[in-house]
């Protein structure tokens, strides 16, 4: 039995492990790569291995740096089943669309500008037909109940509180005599994120683990802060008629910014300011999250009771936007408004267009609520680049940026901790920190040594680990 790292490795995208028991491979997610455009690229369209030896899939969650590259492993002849939830099988229906309509746009771009240089034309990763070949592979499995994923393999799925349907993996391998508990955390959430059930510990019967650690040596703002974080810029535009600008994940960070928007609008603080969620991906993903109530906490499932306002994803001065038209006619709107687009990044998506629109103006801020991996238009509005390139021009930043702690749906350097020192030490033999930047994840690597984590190790791609 033995694993093998081939993405978020000493990084944060592209979620991919090798898990091979009784001979047979799985892959635990199947995410892209997102960030240097050429080298995601490059990293995306091919396999390290064969995708028609992969027996089966065990998705985390549906987030795109998980289960974006699912059509390519299908383009590329994997035909076994890919294992999920529920909500997720639901998800990766409107959001593998929506990324194969990315890819084939993006060769579009691509094409023009090799023409130009004389170069060939390429091809996009995947696109809507392989889309269309994987959906029927996906199998939606209930939360803590045990299934087979081939023979030697059982899986458990349980909330991993990250997103609508994320979850973390409680795995049982049997090879001969051998029996052994590899436990791989997905993406972990925090406690009290609105929306969401907190994170369900999966249980400390584990012998190996992976563990996710984006947040490894950060700590965030107390989940209770997100209504007077996100207020404060909202007044300080609102007093300059600006506009306010947030790139969204479509999934997730979207929805949870409206069930926010939708609380400061009751208690009267914003009931006045317009908002936009400017996305036909969030628009399908919003109709999702209805369908799957079973992912809600007692909050949210106490606002879908109520006699008023029991619409947490919309109030009055809200407005979902689909079409393009309407999305261009932002651009002549004065301010005062929110507007909400993805991705949440801002490496491509309408929030492009937004910012293109709107950096160069002082009155408008730009608000970033979530993750931004290096190289992306959000890291660099991040880390104050005075001229950014958008579209290939050049584009001068003289928005107000701010960065909101509060609103990360992973968990951070205490809660990480925290979750992880629940596992049995004696019994943990090994723990593997991936998704995560180097320094971010030898912080926490430093922490769990310190809590009595003996063997704690930071995989580079393409490394090896024996198990039991
Ligand atoms: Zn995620
Ligand atoms: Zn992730």
């Amino acid at each position: 039995m033995h694993l093998q790292f081939q993405g978020a490795a000493r990084s944060v995208t592209g979620s991919m492990h090798m898990l091979t028991v009784q001979g047979r491979t799985v892959l635990l997610d199947c995410g892209l790569v997102q960030g240097r455009r050429e080298e995601a690229r490059q990293r995306n369209s091919t396999f390290p291995f064969d995708p028609s030896s992969i027996a089966a899939v065990v998705l985390s969650h549906a987030h795109i740096d998980h289960s974006g590259n699912l059509p390519g492993l299908v383009r590329h002849g994997f035909r076994g089943p890919i294992y999920c939830t529920k909500a997720t099988k639901s998800l990766c229906d409107v959001m593998l669309k929506d990324s194969a309509f990315i890819q084939e746009r993006d060769v579009e771009f691509i094409n023009k500008k090799h023409q130009r240089k004389g170069l060939g034309p390429v091809t996009p990763l995947y696109t809507r037909t392989d889309v269309e070949a994987t959906l029927p592979l996906l199998r939606g499995m209930e939360y803590g109940q045990t299934f087979d994923v081939i023979d030697g393999i059982h899986c458990r799925y349980e909330d991993a509180g990250h997103m609508l349907g994320s979850a973390s993996l409680a795995l049982t391998l049997k090879e001969g005599s051998h029996t052994c508990h590899l436990v791989f955390t997905g993406d972990l959430g925090r406690p009290g994120l609105p929306i969401l059930r907190d994170p369900v510990f999966v249980g400390d019967e584990a012998d190996f683990l992976i563990s996710e650690s984006t947040y490894g040596g950060r700590l965030h703002a107390p989940v209770s802060a997100m209504e007077e974080q996100l207020l404060d810029p909202i007044r300080r535009a609102v007093q300059r008629r600006g506009k306010i600008i947030i790139p969204g994940f479509a999934v997730g960070r979207t929805q949870e910014l409206v069930y926010v928007l939708h609380r400061l609008s009751i208690e009267g603080k914003i009931d006045y300011l317009p908002v936009f969620v400017d996305s036909p991906l969030s628009v399908n993903v919003t109709e999702v999250f209805r369908k799957h109530p079973e992912c809600f906490d007692e909050e949210t499932r106490a606002i879908l009771a109520s006699p008023e306002n029991n619409d947490p994803f919309g109030f009055e001065r809200l407005t979902y936007i689909r079409d393009v038209e309407h999305s261009k006619q932002l651009n002549d709107r004065p301010g005062p408004f929110i507007v909400i687009a993805a991705s949440g990044m801002a490496d491509n998506g309408r929030i492009v267009h937004h910012l293109a629109n709107g950096v160069g103006d002082a009155r408008n801020m730009v608000v970033i609520v979530g993750y931004q991996a290096e190289n992306t238009l959000g890291k660099k509005l991040v880390d104050k680049q005075p001229i950014v390139n958008i579209f290939g021009e050049p584009h001068e930043v003289k928005a107000e940026v701010v960065v909101l702690n509060s609103f990360s749906g992973h968990a951070d350097r205490n809660e990480l901790l925290s979750y992880v020192g629940k596992f049995n030490r004696k019994r943990m033999k090994r723990v593997f920190l991936v998704h995560g930047d180097p320094a971010q994840a030898e912080q926490l690597s430093g922490g769990l040594q310190a809590a009595g984590f003996s063997a704690v190790g930071i995989p580079d791609r393409g490394d090896e680990a024996m198990l039991c």
